[in-house]
């Protein structure tokens, strides 16, 4: 059974906001709504097809007062985070990525020698593990508890909960001040900011540094990278935006750099004391000025751009289904799920996805109910086609399965243009 449930709108576990997260005003102009959506992580056991699944508003807002491009309808952190499929171990191109950003701050910032570094939605400790091999002194924060205990287990000291100015208060009483804070892909993933921030400036050594990765909006822009929009990143960054949101606390973006993960992202340098600006931060700020982030006609021209980028898939889709080939999906990801939910792509196109991470698989994905395979079923009964649900991971797949490629097997890449390669 892979049918779809009738859709209807949780009543529990979320609350619509009124107010810019960053800056407090009400000028929030809504330009995408990608419907009503379920969470992207909450992949189903055989026995919960038949269950009512909890669906959630997708819509995305402009903020003309900060330019905070948001999510208003939070789902609460609890259902979103407590148990988090997602293990960065897992993934071979994030070890490398973690390796670069820990000599990016080693170089560039003074840490001393017994100097503490706290990584704030730590996963499983991979990029602890970077500093520690330094020896230096790390801390974990993960509100996860399956993946805490699982950092717990490698030795990596772990506090099972989420970032928070309290949180920040209990961890400087015992560990006293950070000399680094990271939080990488998590900042965009919080409602309160502003107690975020309280937080870090509370627990953060006077001279040290506070790094940010976000994924950049200029990349979901141009890209059409519509389908990382779900109900985990509440917030989609430029650099203005977050310049305006650190000010409000006598904090300062000192650096920022454009890093090529999860589909393009930037990593952002905080202090307290305003030092030297790097001329990168300025260049940035151009960009983003010349491509009018700050201008609502962008996004509504985004919103459009999208829309006609799902009828362009789902035509191809279709054609190539009526010429009687079969298509699977490769990836079963967060984004995946989103853009299978708005294109409304179940199991009529996709046989199945295959995917490596062994306890997605045998199960279903939320929404629109499409098995979950061992990437084995891949290789023993390959496809005639596979819609690539991981492009960001696009460079590695189509170098790992040439032999695929080379036997006649052909990838379809969903943004930013439907294309088959
Ligand atoms: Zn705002």
């Amino acid at each position: 059974m892979t049918g779809i449930n009738k859709i209807e709108i949780a009543k529990d576990n979320f609350t619509h906001r009124t107010t810019c997260r960053v800056c407090g005003s009400e000028k929030l102009h809504k330009f995408l709504s990608l419907g009503p959506t379920p969470l992207a992580n909450s992949f189903l056991r055989e026995n919960q097809l038949e269950a009512v699944e909890p669906y959630y508003p997708l819509d995305v807002y402009f903020c003309s007062n900060c330019y905070l491009v948001q999510l208003l309808d939070v789902v609460s952190p609890e259902v979103l985070f407590k148990e988090y499929a997602y293990v960065t171990g897992a993934s071979k191109p994030m070890q490398a990525h973690f390796t670069g950003l820990v000599e990016d701050v080693i170089q560039n910032f003074k840490i001393s020698e017994d100097g503490l570094i706290v990584d704030i939605g730590s996963n499983d400790g991979t990029l602890l593990q970077c500093f520690s091999k330094l020896g230096l002194q790390t801390l974990g924060i993960e509100p996860a508890s399956n993946i805490a205990r699982l950092a717990e287990a490698k030795g990596f000291r772990t506090v099972n909960e989420f970032f928070s100015e309290k949180c920040a208060v209990k961890i400087h009483e015992e560990h006293g001040n950070a000399d680094v804070i990271l939080a990488t892909n998590v900042f965009a993933h919080t409602d309160d900011l502003e107690g975020f921030v309280r937080g870090i400036k509370y627990l953060l050594a006077d001279n040290g540094t506070f790094v940010i990765e976000v994924p950049y909006l200029l990349n979901l822009l141009n890209n059409l990278e519509f389908d990382t929009i779900y109900h985990e990143h509440l917030s989609y960054f430029a650099v203005y935006p977050l310049i305006y949101l650190f000010r409000k606390f006598n904090m300062e973006v000192v650096d920022v750099k454009q890093v090529p993960v999860h589909g393009g992202s930037i990593r952002v340098f905080v202090q307290k004391a305003a030092k030297q600006q790097s001329q990168r931060v300025t260049a940035l700020l151009l960009i983003e000025q010349e491509a009018k982030l700050d201008s609502l006609k962008t996004y509504t021209k985004f919103g459009e751009e999208v829309y006609s980028l799902k009828e362009k898939l789902v035509k191809l889709l279709k054609a190539l289904k009526n010429e009687g080939v079969r298509i699977t999906g490769y990836g079963a990801t967060a984004k995946g799920n989103t853009l299978l939910n708005y294109c409304k792509i179940g199991t009529d196109i996709l046989d199945y996805i295959s995917d490596t991470t062994p306890f997605k698989q045998g199960c279903y994905t939320p929404g629109m109910h499409i098995p979950v395979f061992p990437e084995e079923e891949f290789h023993e009964d390959p496809p005639d086609y596979s819609l690539l649900l991981a492009w960001n991971y696009a460079n590695e797949i189509l170098q790992k399965e040439r032999k695929y490629r080379q036997n006649g097997g052909k990838f379809i890449l969903p943004i930013p243009e439907p294309k088959v390669i």
